[in-house]
């Protein structure tokens, strides 16, 4: 019913030339209704499962449900979800749809089929021609990446706090006595920070799911047909925490975070662009993390968004120990619960960012 009185919402505003401004005020009576739903949406797709390093919606992906979405507000403070796609930032990252398609964002209000109501991002494509389901299912696959990393990053802190690590916190296998020290030294320095539940300092990633377009009061912007993302995330600024090494401020938990990232996935997947909100507790909401993978650039990466004839980019723009050095010049004491030798490992003029010659990180440098 909703998408209908929207949908003829939509027809007047065409009708009339396409800009709200120009009804009536008895327009607008004739379609009240329509106020509070100013999009329908149809979640097509939500593969984020609830763990520590999640924080969901709720929204399940069902054909009948419908989500009413209203408020489409600009929020200044969410400008910074774009700096990924400036010219000086697009051009040190890989030539694909993540890294180089910018979205607009908005605040939204969104209501589900049972009533309850949440503060989402919206983000969409800028460029019509990206307003894919395939390109959407980008977006929220980085972020689930991301969470089940957050997750696994979590329990190996509360593992580290509770003195007894168990089977998800990467081991070193031949850490001797010097490493076992550092550790200690690490968790003792980790466990001043335990907050009032009891736990450690979380990092959760807002998990976004994929939308459907069904009815649009913003037919230019928001197009009936088209491809969107949803993104729990209520707060009204979102501060970057890694981005490019360089501007960023050293924020311990989130630093610790990413190295637990690459170091746990053998240097192969960088979490990358850390963004979001920092709590009182401590913990960290992150929103659109981007993941960048050593896999080799797929046709569509290469041709999908800007049309690419400088292939060895790619290679030097993946997850290099250069990159990891640049995003992440030092350790925190969280980092050393996990890699304790990863500084000692540099002294000793040893290649990779761990201290560790058996462990994951023995790719070589600059990736090739
Ligand atoms: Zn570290």
């Amino acid at each position: 019913m909703g998408a209908g009185v929207a949908r003829v919402r939509v027809a007047a505003q065409e009708c009339l030339g396409g800009n709200p401004g120009t009804l009536s005020q008895e327009s607008l009576e004739l379609f009240q209704p329509s106020d509070d739903q100013e999009l329908v949406l149809r979640v097509v797709y939500a593969p984020i499962e609830n763990s520590s390093g999640a924080h969901l919606t709720g929204f399940k992906v069902d054909a009948e449900a419908h989500l009413m979405v209203s408020h489409l507000t600009y929020i200044s403070g969410l400008d910074t979800l774009g700096w990924r796609y400036r010219e000086k930032n697009r051009q040190q990252w890989p030539m694909s749809y993540r890294f180089q398609a910018p979205k607009k964002s908005w605040h939204v209000k969104v209501v589900d089929s049972l009533g309850l109501e949440q503060v989402c991002i919206l983000q969409i494509a800028s460029s019509p021609d990206e307003r894919l389901l395939e390109n959407a299912m980008l977006d929220v696959d980085d972020s689930k990446v991301a969470a089940t990393y957050a997750h696994r990053f979590n329990l190996q802190q509360m593992q580290a706090i509770s003195g007894a690590a168990g089977p998800q916190a990467p081991q070193a296998p031949d850490a001797a006595a010097g490493p076992e020290a550092l550790v200690s030294v690490a968790v003792q320095a980790i466990s001043d920070l335990v907050i009032d539940d009891g736990s450690a300092p979380r990092v959760k990633v807002a998990a976004p799911v994929a939308c459907e377009v069904l009815a649009s009061g913003y037919p230019s912007m928001v197009p009936v047909g088209t491809y969107l993302t949803l993104t729990p995330y209520a707060e009204k600024d979102v501060q970057k925490f890694i981005f490019d090494g360089i501007s960023d401020e050293f924020s311990e938990l989130p630093q610790a975070y990413f190295h637990y990232a690459a170091f746990s996935s053998g240097g192969k997947e960088y979490v990358c662009d850390i963004q979001g909100v920092e709590d009182d507790n401590g913990c960290f909401l992150l929103v659109d993390p981007c993941v960048l993978r050593s896999n080799l650039p797929t046709v569509r990466d290469l041709v999908g968004v800007v049309a690419n004839t400088h292939s060895e980019v790619q290679s030097i723009s993946g997850p290099t120990v250069d990159r990891f050095d640049t995003l992440h010049p030092k350790c925190s004491q969280a980092c050393k619960t996990f890699d304790p030798q990863r500084r000692s490992a540099l002294r000793n003029g040893k290649v990779g960012m761990c201290g560790m010659g058996t462990c994951g990180m023995n790719f070589a440098k600059c990736g090739r």
